[in-house]
């Protein structure tokens, strides 16, 4: 598609980042290429098609892409953000790392609780960050739409940890 190719042509492989033996994949040269930006926020949604009424963005390269989704798509845009960045009321999900956990956090429901909520991310890896948003989705009195995201790492356990929620990725890498 023209979004894994306009991936597969600006993303970037960086060894060693953030920890020794990690090998990072750099994402946001994406967001540099207006036509490229287009075509990646186009194929997240496009499989969802009428099946969602709102965006969320998991912090912080998601929120780029979901209020791209959201103006475009003319939907609300919704924030999980890292532990103590949100105002109460908030509702917390924890979730493991590699060495440690992290927290993300949500508000309570201010849309109708009708609202189909995409979830959207530039990297799916373990799956524990998409996970811990469902889960927050779901508390917070949303319906979950799915999972979108641009790349999947392969190998990772990402797709089995987000269980029977529907999941699409750009490409699997
Ligand atoms: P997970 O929770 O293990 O699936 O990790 C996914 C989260 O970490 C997402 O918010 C990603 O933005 C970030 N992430 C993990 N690995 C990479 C990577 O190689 N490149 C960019 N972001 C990554």
């Amino acid at each position: 598609s023209a979004a894994s190719d306009a991936v597969h042509r600006l993303s970037v492989h960086v060894r060693d980042f953030p920890a020794p033996g990690i090998l990072f994949r750099d994402l946001t040269p994406v967001f540099e290429d207006v036509e490229a930006f287009r075509a990646v926020t186009d194929e997240l949604a496009s499989p969802f098609e009428g099946a969602f009424d709102a965006v969320l963005g998991i912090e912080s390269r998601g929120f780029l892409l979901a209020a791209a989704i959201g103006v475009r798509r003319g939907v609300p845009v919704l924030v999980a953000r890292k532990r103590g960045k949100l105002p109460p009321p908030v509702l917390s999900e924890e979730y493991s790392l590699e060495y440690g956990s992290a927290v993300l956090e949500m508000a309570p429901r201010r849309l109708d609780e009708s609202t189909r909520v995409l979830v959207v991310d530039d990297v799916l890896a373990t799956g524990g960050s998409a996970a811990a948003t469902a889960r927050l989705v779901a508390r917070a009195g949303y319906r979950l739409a799915g999972v979108s995201v641009i790349v999947e790492l392969g190998g990772l356990g990402g797709r089995d940890a987000l269980g029977d929620i529907r999941m699409h990725s750009t490409l699997v890498d």
